[in-house]
């Protein structure tokens, strides 16, 4: 009986020792009784019978040409002798036969007389008129397998692969359809559609296709069979956690392969990418991926994008039992099915950055052995540490205090003594007009700028939209997807020095003011926006170009954002000399997170009183109120000014030294590499931003190679959003934390100087 699952073990069965595989009787107890496709058949006609008159839907999954090769004696005698066939006597998968390529073809005529019966019994019921046939299968030939002989039959013509692969040779299927009157006969169709197409096109043809959720990834293509306006499907994409984990992705005639994502039992991941030109290349013969960077980059960032809920580690066990991938690709998605708001949409959506931080998160839970050179995670630092512990066993002992900090909410605003606290440190260090009314607390300041963008920028009255502009990029991946309305950001390419010359290997970002105009000229920007020390590259903006960026803000009306999460005054993770900067249309953002408080999120916002309420009013809805365990840890060094020492004393020392070590391993071992390569100016935060001009792959895929190397980076051009045109340099940098361990930090480095030298040239 075809389909008998005992049969789909790895070696399947074979002829008894001995047996001679010409002869017919070697294979008499492999031959069973009934026919399992014939049985489907009947039990089809009898279910069309029976509901004649009522409307029906017929799946009839069709269990050939599977294997094991089984047909009755009467299909076989058709083919018989005429195919040039081997005995396949077993030991490689399921069942032997004396005829593998006669039983083979014989098993597909079969199926095509009972599709045959199906359709003449609607016709014979004279139903044929309001009856669709669907015709389809779901992937591409089986590999050569247990007797089955694809090439033989150019069962994928030239296309590459089989199934299981994400080449167009495991992914095409046969596609037939069939509607009389309604769809004209002989026609065809180059339409390129995926599976998840066939629920809304459907639900159209039997006109309900209002029914459909609005969320479906599926392009109903009812138009294209009927004749109507076909809406175009902006890209196709498919993932299989299967055969060491692929992705493909297809945009027009561009179609992005990645290969070995997650390895085998027997073969760690090897992160591959190919890029092919289906249109002048549908064999996928030619690799032009190093051709072509900006399409490789779109085309990853889609995948990215695409690439929902975890990769599931293969079942092996399930897989090697024959256990549908389908299904089990199926079982890992997330079940929920309720309808999201267009804001919401876009909020859950999978955003890049989510998706590389749960790469991270995931590669680091599997492996606790990486090199975690990515992530933004500041070091533990000894001499701030021991404050930190101190100031807590001084809050712990102070039970009232304790008890209060634990147990009460402060404003929404912030705890009143801290603002003023800090208001008046302010004022009296740096002369600015600011009082507590000026201020407001969040949840770190990654909640300060969700607030502040949107405040500042998207939909306004009159249909007027508003942007954020970001004078440089690269510029903070944490603000990308931060818009309720799409593309909130309009970045600025920036001028590249040469401090100490092209030899020197160190290079600086400069804003290019002319860009910066232009953009401003578009007459739709709401705020500008800038980090200093700027994450990912290190780069600290000059006091001219602050004062230049302020003057362009104050001329328009519109504020100046400036994120100082590693400045001043605090925490002053700099290492060139920089003004803190206000003025009364600026607005700080400060963090205590890379002071070393990251898991107490205390962000600090100074603003325009208008702009503070409305954050505290943020605040008030979104979460109620703050953590108020930063605010109480820091409290008596906003009191006596010693939070401005600890940057410059304690922070400083300690980070420039690390970036001093790291740098000077980069030299070492990217010029033994033999590696172009350069260093952003390390002038604050603890990153390097590393340019590696000849990389033939982009720096996703350098990030893959090095993720497989147990070294964990983040590729360079998630940085650089907001930006129109494409610009080769963003596929050229990786971002690289060098704040951990001096061993992990310089085998990572060896590692990347290697692994750039393999992909460079
Ligand atoms: N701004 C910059 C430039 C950052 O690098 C970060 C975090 O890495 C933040 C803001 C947000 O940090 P937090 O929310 O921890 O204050």
């Amino acid at each position: 009986m075809n389909g008998n699952t005992n049969v789909s073990e790895k070696e399947g069965l074979a002829l008894a020792s001995g047996a001679d595989p010409n002869d017919p009787a070697s294979y008499a107890s492999f031959i069973g009784k009934q026919y399992a496709p014939d049985l489907c058949n009947e039990r089809a006609l009898k279910f069309i019978r029976e509901d004649k008159d009522k409307p029906f839907f017929l799946y009839y999954p069709t269990t050939v040409p599977h294997l094991a090769l089984q047909v009755p004696e009467d299909s076989l005698a058709e083919y018989n002798g005429k195919l040039d066939d081997k005995p396949y006597a077993g030991g490689s998968g399921y069942l032997p036969h004396q005829y593998p390529r006669a039983a083979y073809a014989a098993m597909i005529t079969r199926m095509d007389r009972d599709i045959g019966k199906l359709v003449q019994l609607v016709k014979d019921l004279g139903r044929e008129d309001n009856t669709i046939f669907i015709f389809t299968s779901d992937n591409g030939a089986v590999f050569p397998l247990s007797g089955t002989d694809p090439a033989y039959f150019q069962s994928n013509g030239k296309l590459r692969g089989y199934k299981q692969d994400i080449y167009e040779g495991g992914l095409r299927e046969p596609l037939i359809v069939s509607w009389k009157g309604h769809i004209p006969a002989g026609t065809t169709s180059s339409l390129v559609t995926g599976f998840e197409d066939w629920f809304p096109t459907l639900l159209d043809l039997v006109g309900e296709s209002k029914a459909a959720p609005e969320n479906l990834d599926g392009i109903s293509f009812a138009p294209t069979l009927l004749g109507g306006k076909q809406p175009e499907r902006p890209f196709l994409y498919c993932e299989f956690h299967g055969v060491g984990g692929q992705q493909a992705v297809r945009v027009g005639d561009w179609k992005l392969v990645r290969q070995h994502l997650l390895g085998t039992p027997k073969k760690p991941a090897a992160p591959t990418t190919e890029l092919f030109n289906l249109g002048s290349d549908p064999a996928e013969t030619t690799d032009v991926a190093a051709a072509h960077p900006d399409i490789v980059a779109r085309l990853e960032k889609l995948m990215a994008e695409q690439h929902v809920g975890i990769w599931r580690p293969p079942d092996w066990g399930l897989l090697a039992a024959g256990f549908p991938s389908k299904l089990l690709r199926f079982m890992s998605q997330p079940t929920s099915s309720f309808e999201f708001s267009l804001a919401g949409r876009k909020l859950a959506a999978r955003s890049g950055i989510l998706a590389l931080m749960d790469d991270m998160g995931q590669a680091l839970t599997l492996d606790p052995h990486m090199r975690m050179l990515g992530g933004g995670n500041p070091a533990v630092v000894p001499g701030l540490q021991s404050l930190v512990r101190e100031r807590m066993a001084e809050l712990l002992a102070d039970t009232g205090g304790f008890d209060r900090m634990m147990v009460r909410y402060d404003p929404p605003q912030g705890n009143p003594r801290f603002l003023r606290a800090l208001a008046d440190l302010l004022r009296r260090e740096f002369g600015w007009d600011i009082g507590p009314q000026n201020l407001a607390i969040t949840s770190g300041g990654q909640s300060a700028f969700f607030y502040l963008f949107n405040l500042l920028a998207g939909k306004f009255d009159g249909g007027r939209q508003k942007k954020i502009l970001l004078p440089l990029a690269p510029e903070y991946i944490g603000y990308a997807d931060q818009g309720i309305e799409p593309d909130l950001f309009v970045a600025c390419r920036p001028s590249i020095e040469w401090p100490q010359g092209r030899d020197g290997k160190v290079f600086k970002y400069c804003i290019d003011f002319a860009a910066v105009e232009s953009a401003l000229a578009r007459g739709d920007i709401g705020a500008i926006a800038a980090s200093r020390p700027t994450n990912p590259s290190g780069n600290v903006l000059m006091d001219a170009e602050v004062a230049h960026l302020s003057a362009l803000a104050a001329e328009r009306g519109i504020p100046l954002i400036l994120d100082n999460a590693y400045g001043t005054p605090f925490p002053s993770v700099m290492f060139v000399p920089a003004k803190p900067f206000w003025a009364p249309h600026v607005i700080l953002a400060l963090s205590l997170s890379k002071l070393g408080l990251p898991g107490t999120r205390t962000g600090i916002v100074i603003a325009p009183e208008p702009v503070a309420k409305a954050v505290s009013s943020l605040t008030a809805i979104v979460g109620l109120a703050n953590g108020t365990i930063g605010q109480q840890i820091v409290l008596p060094w906003i009191e006596s000014g010693k939070i401005l020492e600890l940057g410059p004393k304690i922070l400083r020392p300690f980070y420039e030294e690390k970036g001093r070590a790291a740098a000077g391993w980069a030299r070492e071992y990217f010029d033994a590499a033999g590696v172009d390569w350069a260093l952003h100016a390390n002038e604050g935060s603890f990153f390097h931003w590393l340019w590696l001009k000849n990389l033939r792959i982009t720096t996703r895929e350098l990030y893959e190679r090095l993720k497989a190397r147990k070294v964990l980076t983040v590729p360079g051009e998630y940085f650089f959003f907001g930006l129109a045109e494409d610009w080769p340099h963003r596929h050229e940098c990786l971002r690289l934390n060098f704040s951990r361990d001096a061993d992990e930090v310089r085998e990572g480095y060896q590692i990347i100087a290697e692994e750039a030298a393999r992909a460079s040239g």
